[in-house]
Parts: C-alpha cells; structure tokens; sequence
C-alpha cells in the first residue's frame, strides 16, 4: 500500500509509513454529518417582493404566496392549496391558515394574526415584511 501523505510503497500489513511515520491504518474520515436543521425556506430580498407586487399589479403577490406557501408547508406548516386565494371569502380564511402557518416556520417570532393583518391591510408591503422574517430561517 501507498503511504498517503508521502507516497512511499509500504508492507501491506504496515501500521506506519518507513519512510514519515505517518499512521497508514485507522484513518479515520472527517466526520461530515452537521447538525444543521434544514429548511425548504428561499431567501427574498423583500424590497424586491414589494417593488414586483406593485409593478405586476399584484400578480407576482399571487406567485409569492404560492412558492412561500410551498415551501413553508415542507418546512412543517399545514396551510391548503393556495388556489383558494382566488375565491372570494375564502381567500380571507386562506390567508389567516398562511399566517398561521408563518408562525410556525419563525418559531412564533411572527405572530400568526399580525401576520394576517400585515398581508390582509398592507399587501405587497405585509408580503414584505413577513418575507424579511422568513429569511431568518432561510437556508443560506
Ligand atoms: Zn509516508
């Protein structure tokens, strides 16, 4: 066998390299599992989420809570289908069960029904402002 960190031709049963010492057995490889929880969360720039909902007339809002809704239900939230963002009404409670689901995904640190009245008052801006929250979870 060949020594790894000088190249040396060993013994096939050698412990040690001959010729550095270095160990040739029990080598064992780096530990590379991490502890890092893992979240389906993406990174958004809000001041970007805010300026498309106002430049597309609310139509990437309608994108934005879509791909959140995605993603933040892979990251343990329970919020249905967001096509009933489209019903009248319904799209109220719809909105209340995303928000809920924002204060799951932040560990509580955006307050569900604070959620619901920043997106239900303020719009592109409540998007804004819960996307700058969700990004604290957001894998890098
Ligand atoms: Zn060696």
């Amino acid at each position: 066998m060949f020594c790894t960190k000088c190249g040396a031709d060993n013994n096939d049963n050698a412990e040690f390299c001959t010729s550095c010492g270095n160990s040739l057995k029990g080598g064992a490889p780096a530990r590379s599992a991490s502890n890092q929880t893992s979240t389906s969360l993406t990174k958004r720039d809000p001041i970007m989420v805010l300026i498309f909902t106002i430049i597309t007339f609310g139509i990437y809002g309608i994108y934005w809570y879509v791909m959140t809704k995605l993603e933040m239900n892979e990251s343990g939230a329970d919020i249905p289908t967001a096509w009933l963002i489209i019903l009248p009404i319904i799209s109220i409670w719809w909105m209340w069960k995303f928000s809920e689901g924002v204060e799951q995904v932040t560990d509580g640190q955006m307050n569900g029904p604070i959620a619901f009245l920043l997106l239900f008052l303020l719009g592109g801006i409540g998007a804004a402002i819960i996307q700058s929250s969700l990004n604290k979870f957001a894998a890098d």
